[in-house]
């Protein structure tokens, strides 16, 4: 297991933070302990490292407070049941708070990353079977990320299409992303911004996000329609899921390749991308090429629930909460 991390390297009271989010060493929370990042060490023969045994949850704060932190929680808690990992979900809210407070921050990423550790003394490094024993390894961390305010219009994003080559498990958030990572950099290669991942003619999602479509119905009524789990092994977005609440009329369900390719309007959705408009689609415009009324509609919608949840409960202030 990741042993370092446990116990010294207490984190400096009030860390100046960062310039550049990926500068400079930052606090990390591993194993329990906040420690400089340049300082965490986790085992060589942990099996998040040699299987890419583990999950992970991606979150985002603004003003001090986690979106959708419950909804996170749950994901999380699922994911690690299905895993037959051991390791208590709930905790990522105190832990969350702590990291924010040790790196100064209120408007950031924050990842976290739950593997299924090191084989205890004795077990083979390598069995796939787990040994009983080994104990997860947690490691989050944090950096800078734009304010609720600085996202006032959905980014514009090109996209190519590429065969879903992935897993069938999709709603477990694996650290296993050789599949995505690969779609990502096949987009990249082509000179676009992101991928839509296509099976069997059917949407599933983009390689961080999930997808949305503004479309017409037989009659030429506009319609907004998001996957299914059902139809492609997709991730439940914690973004896809406040949408698909605040917004009712919203169709879940099976979407074609066709369909996408037809569709007056296609959105990208997530915790980092939050709204993001396709403006073109294998080299082809979507709709007038510009981003529409449905992006900036889900975006609005998106912004007002941060804004009610940041008003909900008044930010104490995580500053300082842990050192204090
Ligand atoms: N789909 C995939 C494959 C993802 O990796 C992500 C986020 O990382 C999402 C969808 C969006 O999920 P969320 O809204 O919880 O960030």
């Amino acid at each position: 297991m990741g042993s370092a991390g446990r116990d010294a390297h207490a984190a400096p009271a009030s860390p100046t933070p960062p310039r550049h989010p990926y500068a400079g060493s930052v606090i990390v929370h591993l194993n329990g302990s906040l420690i400089e990042s340049r300082l965490a060490t986790v085992s060589v023969f942990d099996r998040g490292f040699l299987f890419g045994d583990g999950l992970y949850e991606g979150l985002r704060a603004f003003g001090g407070r986690v979106v959708g932190m419950d909804r996170h929680v749950e994901r999380l808690r699922a994911g690690l049941a299905e895993a037959r990992i051991d390791w208590d979900a709930a905790r990522l809210k105190d832990l969350t708070d702590e990291l924010l407070a040790a790196n100064g921050l209120r408007d950031a990423f924050i990842y976290w990353q739950v593997t299924r550790g090191t084989p205890p003394p004795g077990s083979p490094w390598r069995a796939r079977v787990p040994a009983h024993g080994s104990i997860p390894t947690i490691l989050g961390f944090c950096y800078a990320t734009p304010t609720v305010d600085s996202h006032q219009a959905p980014a514009p994003r090109r996209v190519i299409t590429v065969r879903d080559t992935r897993w069938l498990r999709g709603t477990m958030k694996s650290i296993s992303l050789l599949g995505s990572v690969l779609a990502a950099i096949e987009a990249a290669e082509a000179g676009t911004d992101d991928a839509i991942l296509i099976r069997d003619g059917v949407v599933a999602e983009g390689t961080s996000s999930n997808v949305f479509v503004a479309l017409r119905d037989a009659s030429g009524r506009p319609r907004l329609a998001t996957p299914s789990i059902q139809s492609a092994p997709i991730l439940a977005g914690v973004t896809r899921d406040i949408l698909i609440d605040r917004v009712p009329s919203c169709e879940v369900r099976t979407i074609t390749a066709d369909e996408l390719a037809a569709a007056d309007e296609v959105m990208l959705v997530g915790t980092l991308t939050m709204v993001a408009s396709v403006v073109e689609i294998d080299r082809v415009p979507v709709g007038d090429g510009a981003p529409g009324p449905a992006a900036s509609m889900l975006l609005g919608v998106l912004r007002e629930v941060i804004g009610s949840e940041q008003s909900a409960t008044p930010l104490a202030g995580v500053l300082g909460r842990v050192s204090g």
